[in-house]
């Protein structure tokens, strides 16, 4: 089978890695790629906004499942414009990625179905909004409705703080994705993130992780799209991802298929835990990055019959092995990263670093040129390692990244410090 996969992050590196493995795999390609992800699969320059460029493309390649790494396409309908011409696509409807595109969507969808979340209110004006704010504690959160690049969150330890994200918000901060507002409840406790595979009905539990949003160490500095994963996150016992199934994930896709949109691909969803009991914060509607590394690292089965089976509907039945190991990812980014920074610095020492077999090193935002190896991005390498438990994956990463010379780059050197040492 041909394979197309969209997108051309170090999650899609991973995704990449894991799906030329498969003996059902004919021909991989990538669009648009990276350098990483052009080792293993052919990267085609296609524009992913102009579906029916995308539709010929599989019908001239002879696609037999295509899928989407990022969101945005997701919600921008490439799954509805490919399936209306009979392609299979790995990824949720245009509707049913509101479950990441509308945080309105998904709290209302929350509150009818009993799923436990922070309390809510949505706003299309300030004024109601501000009024809104006055009579709740802090802090308190405001998040704009849609699709923000990560950034559409903020959490307000003033009220003052509060009005003007409030007024951020309704004057374009964030685009068309601020045209409405998300007032919660701050919700406290630990974060950690469970995936899913759904195929409109039935769900397949994938694994658990925890990531690293800050920018440096001691999780202090600006937000990032992600400096580090691992999985499993120790926080998330069998019991508790019992209760996030029953509680959380089956009553959403339950919710989903009832209003005429069933949900299909991977869900992800991003959890708080007190005291034991989980709470919804958000969903996803595709795998995270830098998640995904950690999961295709310790993901034995065959990744492409699982996301075929997605496609087609026929989950029911399929189970997956998983390697008991830890998973430990370290971002290395570009030095101003998530602010400005640099393109085109050079990267050597790659090949000394992922010569151990327990680290594959993903590509994130890099380009080849001739022998070198250059940055292209914010995020650029996703260094991956798998030991007996996340202590030893953590210590086998950065001897990893200690091999790779990169002055224009930086990483945080604590990634996995909630999970190395653990008690409980
Ligand atoms: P989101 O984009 O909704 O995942 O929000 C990004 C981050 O903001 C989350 O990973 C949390 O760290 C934080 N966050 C979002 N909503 C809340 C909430 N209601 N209470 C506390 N923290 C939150």
């Amino acid at each position: 089978m041909n394979v197309l996969l969209i997108g051309g992050g170090g999650r899609e590196h991973a995704l990449a890695w894991k799906l030329a493995q498969s003996p059902l795999l004919d021909t991989l390609y990538c669009a648009p790629g990276n350098a990483g992800i052009a080792e293993v699969a052919e990267c085609v320059s296609l524009e992913v906004d102009d579906h029916t460029a995308v539709a010929a493309f599989c019908k001239d390649k002879a696609i037999g499942l295509v899928a989407v790494g990022p969101e945005a396409p997701l919600v921008a309908g490439l799954a509805d414009d490919l399936e209306a011409q009979g392609i299979k696509v790995f990824g949720p409807s245009k509707a049913a990625a509101a479950l990441e595109g509308s945080k309105g969507f998904t709290k209302d969808l929350c509150a009818e179905s009993n799923i436990p979340t922070a309390a809510y209110g949505r706003f299309t004006e300030a004024p109601p909004a501000k009024a809104h704010v006055e009579g709740q504690g802090l802090p308190i959160v405001i998040k704009a409705d849609g699709l923000a690049a990560g950034k559409g969150v903020i959490i307000a330890n003033t009220h003052f703080e509060a009005h003007s994200a409030i007024d951020a918000c309704f004057s374009g901060a964030f685009g068309e994705a601020g045209a409405e507002v998300v007032i919660e409840e701050h919700l406290t406790g630990e974060e950690a993130s469970f995936f899913a595979l759904v195929d409109g009905e039935t769900v397949l539990p994938l694994a658990t992780a925890q990531d690293h949003k800050r920018a440096y160490d001691r999780d202090t500095g600006p937000n990032t799209g992600g400096m580090g994963a691992y999985s499993p996150a120790p926080v998330m016992t069998d019991a508790l991802c019992a209760r996030v199934m029953d509680e959380i994930i089956l009553p959403t896709v339950a919710a989903m298929k009832a209003r005429g949109m069933p949900f299909k691909g991977v869900l992800y969803a991003g959890l708080m835990i007190k005291d034991g009991a989980p709470k919804l914060i958000e969903y996803n509607a595709r795998f995270g990055d830098p998640e995904a590394q950690a999961l295709m690292l310790r993901l034995k089965s065959d990744l492409l019959p699982a996301l075929l089976a997605v496609a087609e509907g026929r989950l029911g039945g399929l189970s997956l092995d998983w390697h008991d190991d830890a998973v430990l990812c370290v971002v290395m980014a570009a030095k101003g990263y998530p602010g400005s920074y640099k393109k085109g610095t050079e990267i050597k020492g790659l090949d000394a670093a992922g010569a151990d077999p327990e680290v594959e090193i993903f590509h994130a935002g890099t380009t080849r040129e001739g022998n070198r190896i250059l940055a292209t991005g914010g995020r650029v390498l996703g260094v991956t390692a798998r030991g007996p438990d996340i202590g030893q994956a953590k210590d086998r990463a950065y001897a990893a990244v200690d091999k790779i010379a990169w002055p224009g780059g930086f990483c945080r050197r604590d990634i996995g410090w909630r999970a190395v040492g653990r008690k409980d």
